[in-house]
């Protein structure tokens, strides 16, 4: 294995070994052409999603079919409300779940599932989330993170054969990934699975948090330390994912955790105690483990953004209902101009959504693009838009907004849903990659060009002849590509609206903006700009602001081709790109003139102990209490003084 081409001499041993860990388990081959990666070297390539590449046609008559009975099933067997209350799923829903084949819709037919695109999936995604947020994290949790995927993409023939048809038909699976101390850093895992003697097995030891279907799954996906490796003369950790039997002497649930909202999860404390996996249990290689986790989410990651389609949706339907029959001041709320804008944004927003995720499932489809960035893109901006979405209906909606949908049935009125939805939707910006994970990780990929062109030259860790090779390349390749950054974009557009096609140029243009604003970062800030989180985060928000304009512009002209409205999508479009611009335009001030150092000594003070007056006022009591417990448990009873400031 090569050396890293971050410099990671200047980094702590904890943030190096976190660094290393995840640098060594990403993909680092680009086998097809990225189009949102390539947005950040200044490059619009339209060819790979336009003409927009999810047809009607794509889904066929099954899917439709499946669909459509999904949907019937819904809104004739499944009380949202009561799984809420009683926070259980019924069993008769999962039975209902399983006859319908929802729990291996992607599984090929051959092996039990009901073999359909990841379009479908989506759009089944789209149906669950817009109605019940728990019952989607049952789904998905087990489609998209536990046994199906991973198996699909890393299994073996004879492990398919094996495990394929059980949770097709509606064994449920999870995925155990998270510990007390990993959250975002698999790093500290201290979960191990140690080979037998023999090597034929190996023994799990360790205990897993938040395993959402964890008490309920028959199967498990669970990652664990194996031996460490020698890599360039340091030992590296190595993680490996393992396929676990729930039923394996030594599994135990431990604990059901709770939540604010998704109240029906099953999610599970997992003990695991000299628990024997036989060594054909392992999905993909003994250490590759990081890399299952990390490539399973790579489309893994496109079901969130699809339930927060539903969100939308469900939000849009609500606020409209609402502003239109609710009369305040002498007029409908909705023709009130603060009201209006709310809507114009859900609606506007949905559809932005609606076209980056359905895009990238088509793309998934194809498997001619790779869609690593793409699907980051649409986790990271629907579950943040799906949260403003449901908080604006919310707002359309006042108190009833608030209220609970039993209490508003209780006394006569009809229910609303948006408190629930608004509890249920919370989560997806944390789970899946945090907003702040995906903001590294875009900006991981999205410096992946300039790092492999010049990122041996800026690490100080490597020899001197070998950085000025590096530097000597380096310098050929931006004395050609810099000065193409101020060229005027070159995007064929023709037959595009030209309405639509304006947005195309637009991104196109603010794509070289985009990478000439890296490029000038990088070389003003050389290896430190990796600790630039904000900065960072800037261009990251660019570069998805484009990439959602294109998707929305290409859909848009899709739909005008299947006979849509013109005046109808355009609007949609045009309010998006409008604000998505105004956006564009305040993260480029931000990259200029910015709080960020500025809020980050504030915050490095404040957590060294200054400002204690600000914690007057309040009541301790909680905080009082958890410290206390930490300092019984560390014997640091000196803490509490500090709290009291
Ligand atoms: C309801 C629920 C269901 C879940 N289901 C599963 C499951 O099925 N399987 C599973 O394995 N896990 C599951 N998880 C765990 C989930 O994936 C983690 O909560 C998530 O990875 C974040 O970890 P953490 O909560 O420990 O936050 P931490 O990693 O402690 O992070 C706390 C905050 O710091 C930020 N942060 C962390 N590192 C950095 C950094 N380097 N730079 C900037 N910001 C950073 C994070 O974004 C976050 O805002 C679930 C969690 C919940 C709450």
């Amino acid at each position: 294995m090569s050396e890293p081409v971050i410099d990671t001499s200047k980094m702590s041993e904890a943030k190096r070994a976190a660094f290393e860990l995840t640098e060594s388990s990403r993909e680092g081959h680009w086998e097809y052409p990225t189009f949102a990666g390539a947005l950040f070297m200044g490059e619009l390539p339209l060819e790979l999603v336009h003409p927009y590449p999810e047809h009607p046609e794509d889904i066929d008559e099954r899917g439709r079919r499946f669909l459509d009975e999904l949907e019937r099933f819904l809104s004739g067997k499944v009380d949202p409300d009561r799984i809420d209350r009683e926070g259980e799923i019924p069993e008769d829903v999962v039975d209902g779940l399983r006859a319908l084949g929802a729990f291996g819709i992607k599984i090929p037919r051959e092996y039990g599932g009901l073999g359909m695109k990841q379009q479908v999936y989506s759009r089944a995604m789209v149906l669950i989330g817009s109605y019940c947020g728990s019952l989607s994290a049952l789904v998905s949790a087990h489609q998209s993170i536990g046994v199906p995927q991973p198996l699909l993409v890393f299994g073996t023939e004879e492990q398919k054969k094996k495990f394929l048809p059980r949770v097709a038909a509606g064994e449920i699976s999870a995925f155990a990934l998270t510990e007390r101390g990993v959250g975002s850093d698999p790093a500290r895992m201290e979960t191990t699975a140690e080979p037998t003697a023999d090597g034929k097995h190996f023994i799990l030891n360790g205990e897993k948090i938040w395993c959402t279907n964890g008490t309920r799954a028959g199967l498990l996906v669970v990652m664990a330390k194996t031996p460490p490796k020698m890599v360039n003369g340091r030992s590296r950790d190595q993680v490996t994912a393992f396929i676990v039997e729930a039923s394996t002497p030594g599994v135990e649930v431990t604990y059901r955790s709770r939540f604010m909202g998704l109240r029906a999860l099953y999610n599970a404390v997992l003990r695991f105690t000299n628990v024997k996996v036989p060594r054909e249990n392992i999905l993909a290689e003994e250490g590759k483990g990081l890399r299952v986790a990390l490539t399973t989410l790579n489309t893994g990651r496109i079901t969130l953004p699809a339930t927060c389609i539903g969100l939308g949706k469900r939000s849009l339907e609500m606020a409209t209902r609402w502003a239109n029959e609710r009369e305040q001041w002498g007029a409908p709320i909705g023709k009130h101009a603060a009201i209006a804008d709310k809507i114009a944004r859900i609606a506007s927003t949905t559809f932005a959504v609606e076209s980056m995720t359905y895009l990238t499932s088509a793309l998934v489809d194809r498997k001619k693009t790779d869609i690593r960035v793409e699907a980051a893109m649409a986790k990271m901006y629907g579950t943040e838009a799906a949260w403003h979405m449901v908080d604006e209906a919310m707002q359309v909606l006042g108190g009833r907004g608030y209220e609970t949908a039993d209490s508003l049935r209780g006394r006569g009125e009809k229910p609303i849903y948006i408190e629930r939805a608004m509890r249920d939707a919370r989560i997806n910006r944390i789970f899946e990659g945090s907003t702040e994970i995906m903001h590294l990780f875009i900006a991981r990929e999205a410096m992946d060009p300039h790092l492999k062109i010049a990122g041996e030259a800026m690490n100080g860790r490597l020899p001197w002849s070998r950085r000025l090779r590096s530097a000597l390349k380096a310098a050929r390749f931006y004395a050609l590509w810099y000065p193409k950054t101020f060229l005027p974009a070159m995007v064929s557009t023709s037959g595009m609206d030209e309405a639509l096609a304006s947005h195309v140029r637009y991104a196109a243009r603010t794509a070289k903006k985009l990478a000439r604003g890296m490029f000038h970062a990088m070389v003003k800030r050389g290896p430190k700009l990796e600790r630039e989180q904000m900065l960072l985060a800037r261009f990251v928000d660019i570069g998805t602001e484009l990439f959602a304009q294109v998707a929305s512009a290409t859909r848009a002209q899709a739909l005008l081709k299947e006979g849509r409205d013109r005046g109808e999508v355009t609007a949609l479009v045009e309010h998006f790109c409008a604000n998505s611009r105004l956006r564009i335009e305040e993260a480029f001030r931000g990259v200029g003139k910015n709080t960020d150092r500025m809020g980050y000594r504030l915050a490095q003070s404040i957590l060294a102990g200054s400002s204690t007056f600000l914690n007057e006022g309040i009541v301790h009591k909680e905080l009082e209490e958890a410290v206390a417990a930490e300092a019984r448990a560390e014997e640091k009873v000196p803490e509490l003084a500090r709290v009291r400031g």
